[in-house]
């Protein structure tokens, strides 16, 4: 017997075709257009292979949550030089330097100190980055992300950040198969962005959404998302660790 295809490295630009058409035809239902929503497909745990795959798809941009991977992966693919990376995860200001150097966007701005720390960096480099600002809109203690309440004062301290420019709100919602619960936590975000674009000085910083992941990206954008982060969809599941790209990084 041959052996079977590799779990998640078979079919991707299948996949990402099939989610494309998901995202369009989510926007359909929601009545707002198609260009207004983006794909950044997560390649987290996935080797060089898939991103190669995904590059030949079409794909320029993708989503790592790990810097030390991002930065592992931006070596591998130094000679491509319209790839980009999203570093989408929680960061230590101790790996600001490296998001600084390797990110064009980073997902997951919650802390002054982690801003600080970016922008100084960012000085060095003479670099800007693109940043949403995460939002805990779950509640759940174990959740990173600023309160929502905690936000619009968050936002006035950003003004001082010349290298950092604001793009929108993040969150990953409450993993549940309850669509009211997570719908939720989607109508805390867009109410939140509402209130920031009414109240804050720079009612631009605030056009983004970045919500939705494989199990509720459709339903993310019947609330508002402008970009789903979409991982397991496109590349397939995560569950085997000898998987994992690069070993070292986990
Ligand atoms: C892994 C990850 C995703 C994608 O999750 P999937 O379930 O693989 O689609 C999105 N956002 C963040 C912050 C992640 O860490």
């Amino acid at each position: 017997m041959p052996a079977g295809p590799r779990v998640g490295q078979v079919g991707i630009a299948e996949n990402l075709a099939e989610v494309r058409r998901r995202v369009d035809e989510a926007c359909v239902a929601a009545g707002r257009d198609p260009s207004q929503v983006r794909l950044l497909p997560v390649s987290k745990t996935k080797p060089p292979s898939a991103i190669r795959e995904a590059y030949d798809a079409g794909v320029r941009l993708f989503g790592e949550n790990k810097v030390q991977e991002a930065v592992a992966k931006a070596e591998v693919f130094a000679d491509v030089p319209d790839l980009r990376w999203a570093v989408i995860g929680h960061l230590q200001t101790n790996k600001a330097r490296q998001v600084a150097a390797v990110a064009d966007e980073f997902h997951a701005l919650d802390s002054l100190r982690v801003a600080e720390a970016l922008n100084r960096r960012l000085h060095m480099l003479d670099r800007t980055l693109d940043v949403f600002v995460q939002v805990n809109s779950s509640g759940e203690e174990s959740k990173f992300g600023l309160a929502p309440e905690d936000v619009p004062g968050f936002a006035r301290e950003l003004e001082q950040f010349q290298t950092l420019r604001v793009r929108g709100l993040m969150t990953l919602a409450v993993f549940s198969d309850d669509a009211a619960l997570v719908g939720a936590c989607f109508a805390r975000m867009r109410e939140l962005q509402a209130r920031l674009q009414d109240s804050h000085d720079h009612p631009e910083w605030w056009r983004e959404l970045s919500m939705g992941m494989s199990g509720d990206y459709e339903l993310a954008i019947s609330y508002g998302a402008t970009t789903v982060r979409v991982g397991q969809a496109i590349f397939g599941n995560r569950l085997d660790p000898n998987d994992y790209w690069p070993v070292s990084a986990r």
